[in-house]
């Protein structure tokens, strides 16, 4: 019988190194590996070892947990998640055409449009969560169709199941950026997807001190091409690295449930607080994606977004004086998080854009940790009382 979530979450694929059955899969810190004849490399859970960017057994040990929890049959590591990206688009050649949701990553928005598409890839951009602009985007020859459910940091969701069949008919591969559900909350290849990519470094390592990315698929033949890239292109990740994301790894089905669990108790009290006008999170029913969100996710996540009325000085004072949520980038770590899009994350999108995807000079976006709900919302509290 197929084992559950958590079950394959620790046991990651049996791996021990065989000669010491250490409980723990040991760091490989070595750049090559020793050969008995020239051109015969020793084989070590199923792979050749010559040198380690082509092959180091922690990263493989971390390769095969990240597919395991993804329910993948093959899985790349990667040293961030844009190197992830940069894997994928060195597979694609010029004149290629790859359509991306609106509301994409700013990285992969800036490598796409500023790296990518000198080198005569072509990119579009379209609204995904209305299917009909994506059909009537693909009408145009289309080699991949980039996905991004929920979405940063409006929390916009796509419907996965209907975009990649859109993409297939359309003679396209489709890859989903899984960072803000993680692999507990969302499976896109279970709904279509021929890839799914991560950035490690959010939710699946867990506790903000490593960088990293992933890139999972049922497909040989991708994992070959993917490959083949990772190592031509040298976009590996160290041992050490792979180390940390393998034990994070081990308690994610914990970690998301608690995370989920704060989160909904942080959104009913902002929805329920007179200086907060609007809050953005797909587990309120009123949410736009809210149906689909409970359709293809087994719980709502835990980012959410806010705007508090009188603007953004008002917003400046509540991220101001919160204690417990630190102002910073990123997301997804067991430490609470505050960030202002307009001038963090989003900094570079001209205010006019940003402006017109809904991203107001006032919103405020949250990444719930895994603390005591009751000390989140008490310290959201006491900074409203200063908006
Ligand atoms: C952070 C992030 C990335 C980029 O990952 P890095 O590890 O920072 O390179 C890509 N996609 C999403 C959705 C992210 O949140």
């Amino acid at each position: 019988m197929a084992k559950g979530f958590s079950t394959r979450a620790v046991h990651q694929r049996g791996h021990k190194d065989a000669a010491s059955q250490a409980v723990t899969f040991p760091i490989f810190q070595t750049s090559t590996f020793g050969q008995a004849t020239p051109g015969q490399p020793t084989e070590y859970m199923g792979r050749k070892l010559s040198y380690a960017r082509s092959e180091n057994p922690t990263r493989t040990a971390l390769e095969d947990a990240l597919a395991e929890v993804e329910d993948a049959q093959h899985g790349l590591a990667f040293a961030s998640g844009l190197a992830a990206v940069a894997c994928v688009m060195n597979t694609l050649k010029t004149g290629d055409r790859v359509v991306a949701c609106a509301d994409l990553y700013g990285g992969s928005y800036r490598m796409f449009t500023r790296v990518y598409a000198k080198l005569g890839l072509e990119f579009d951009f379209v609204e995904t969560t209305n299917l009909d602009c994506l059909r009537a985007a693909v009408e145009k020859p289309t080699t991949l169709v980039w996905l991004e459910t929920p979405s940063n940091p409006l929390l916009n969701v796509t419907d996965i199941a209907g975009a990649t069949e859109i993409a297939r008919q359309a003679g396209a591969w489709s890859i989903v950026d899984n960072t803000f559900a993680s692999p507990y909350l969302q499976q896109p290849l279970k709904l279509g997807a021929d890839v799914v990519l991560h950035s490690t470094t959010k939710y699946l390592n867990g506790h903000s001190d490593v960088i990293g990315g992933a890139l999972l698929t049922d497909s040989r033949e991708k994992w070959d091409e993917l490959k083949f890239v990772q190592n031509a292109c040298g976009l590996i990740p160290g041992p050490q690295d792979c180390y940390l994301v393998v034990r994070g790894l081990k308690t994610l089905a914990l970690r998301m449930e608690r995370h989920c669990d704060n989160a909904e108790a942080v959104a009913a009290f902002l929805e329920s607080h007179p200086k907060v006008s609007r809050v953005y999170f797909p587990g309120d029913a009123a949410h736009p994606g809210h149906a689909v969100a409970a359709r293809q996710m087994r719980r709502f996540g835990a980012m959410l977004s806010f705007e508090v009325h009188g603007g953004l000085d008002s917003a400046r004072r509540v991220m101001e004086n919160l204690r417990l949520f630190t102002l910073a980038e990123s997301l997804g770590c067991v430490v609470s998080l505050v960030n202002h899009p307009a001038s963090m994350t989003h900094a570079s999108v001209p205010r006019d854009v940003r402006l017109s995807v809904g991203i107001a000079d006032g919103l405020v976006r949250l990444s719930i940790g895994i603390e005591d709900a009751e000390d989140l919302i008490d310290d959201l509290a006491q900074a409203l009382e200063t908006a």
